[in-house]
Order: structure tokens, then sequence, then C-alpha cells
């Protein structure tokens, strides 16, 4: 277990403290909590925070391989990540490579249809998640024209490098979500977690979901659909 300080933030499925006393690292540990704004379910799945942590863990070292900057830094068997401190951008970055979900809930668009080349969708952390576009988000002084230009390059490139991964796997990567934050000094590194709690991943052959819809609409075994992903891209778990 890593010496967790005072609490930093408290969330739905997550919660932030300081790593001992010092204010230069912060432990972030997954809770077992599946949650659901859309279909206002929220509950507790046994293992799924661990699951969580170990994909995201393993993503983040994708990234940081291709030299895209995580706010990783280490991650124990207990569900916890150490992680360097970033102030985060109220964004959710979202890039869809198929429709699924909101898209096929809000517009004329049909249920598995590709998009090439992808979409990003940009909605704001707050209430019940709008969806902003560059105005609202230099009116609100979310992000500047600069980083804005940086996290809609950076998002492209995530989704690259994560869809070739997958496909590598006979996953389909639909759409995912994240985040990122500034460091100290300015820069834009991914945070939060990159996991099949914020993605939807279809089998490529028979195009079932190995993600949170499993969830959503009550037609699995959420912990199973996490370990498939993980035995499949990381090998088998311990
Ligand atoms: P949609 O817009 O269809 O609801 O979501 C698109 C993608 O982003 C899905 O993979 C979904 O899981 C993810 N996503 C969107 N908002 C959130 C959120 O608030 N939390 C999490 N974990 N994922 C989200």
């Amino acid at each position: 277990m890593y010496c967790k300080g005072l609490l930093h933030t408290c969330g739905k499925s997550k919660t932030i403290h300081y790593h001992g006393s010092k204010r230069d690292e912060f432990v972030v540990s997954f809770l077992d909590s599946a949650t659901s704004y859309t279909y206002q379910k929220n509950e507790l799945v046994q293992g799924t925070g661990n699951m969580r942590c170990e994909i995201s863990s393993f993503l983040f070292g994708v990234l940081e391989e291709r030299g895209m900057a995580t706010h990783y830094i280490s991650h124990n068997q207990s569900g916890q990540m150490l992680v360097k401190p970033l102030e985060m951008i109220k964004l959710e970055i979202i890039v869809r490579n198929y429709a699924a979900g909101s898209i096929v809930r809000n517009y004329p668009i049909q249920h598995g249809q590709p998009f090439n080349p992808p979409i990003l969708k940009l909605d704001m952390k707050f209430g019940n998640d709008p969806m902003l576009n560059s105005d609202y988000i230099f009116a609100m002084n979310i992000a500047t024209p600069d980083e804005l230009k940086l996290i809609r390059e950076l998002a492209f490139e995530v989704n690259s490098t994560l869809a070739s991964l997958f496909k590598e796997h006979g996953i389909l990567l639909v759409d995912f979500k994240f985040e990122v934050g500034r460091t100290a000094a300015g820069e834009i590194v991914i945070g939060d977690e990159i996991s099949p709690d914020g993605m939807r991943l279809w089998d490529v052959d028979t195009l079932a979901s190995i993600d949170k819809d499993v969830f959503r609409f009550g037609s699995g075994d959420l912990l199973e659909k996490y370990k498939e992903v993980a035995e499949r891209i990381m090998g088998v778990m311990a």
C-alpha cells in the first residue's frame, strides 16, 4: 500500500490523497464503484477498481512508450496508482471511431456507423457534462487556443495508438474518454484513467461489448469483461 496523506479529492469512482506528507505526488485509489449517469445506476462491483487500475497503468505505459506524457508513476496490486500532480482541465475528451451511445441517441446516426476520420467531442466536466465547442471553451477560459490545438492532436494520437493495440487483440475501439491536466510548467499531460470504464470495446468478430455497456444495460458481468480485456491486451493476469 502507498502511504496516504491528506485527502485531496473524493469522487464517485476514485479517491485522491497526497502521498505521505509530500505535495508533489498523489495516490489515486480506484474504487469498486460502477456508475452510469445516463442510466442512473450506481453499484459496487467487487474487483473492478483494481482491474481499472491495472488496465489504466498498462495503457499509460503504452502511451508513454509512444512519447505521450501521462501522470502515471507506478501502481500496486491494491488498486492504487501513484501519479504526478496536475491541474485538471475541465474537459472530457471523447474520440469516436464507430457510432454508439449518446451520438446514436441524440442524432440521426445508425449504431455501428464507422467514422473515418474519427470524431472528436469535447464535453465539460460540470453538471451533466454538456457538449462544448471552441467558442464555449475560450469564453469560459477552460483552455487556450494553443492548448486546444495540442489537445486535438493528442486525442487523435492516443486514439490511433489505442485502436491499433486493441485491433492486434481482436478488439474494436469504438469510442473512449480521457482527460488531461497541466503540469506546474504548463505542459499538457494525460491524467485520470484510461480503462474500459470510459471506453466502448467490441469483439471484432461478434461485435459483443467488453466494456461498461454490460453494466449500463445489465447484460453481463462487468468484472468478467474487464478481466477479458486485461487478459487479451496484457496477457494472463496474476
Ligand atoms: P457517450 O457520449 O456515448 O455517453 O460516451 C462516449 C464514450 O465516452 C464512452 O466510451 C463512455 O464510456 C465515455 N464517457 C463519456 N462520459 C463519461 C464519463 O463521465 N465517465 C466515464 N467513465 N466515461 C465516459
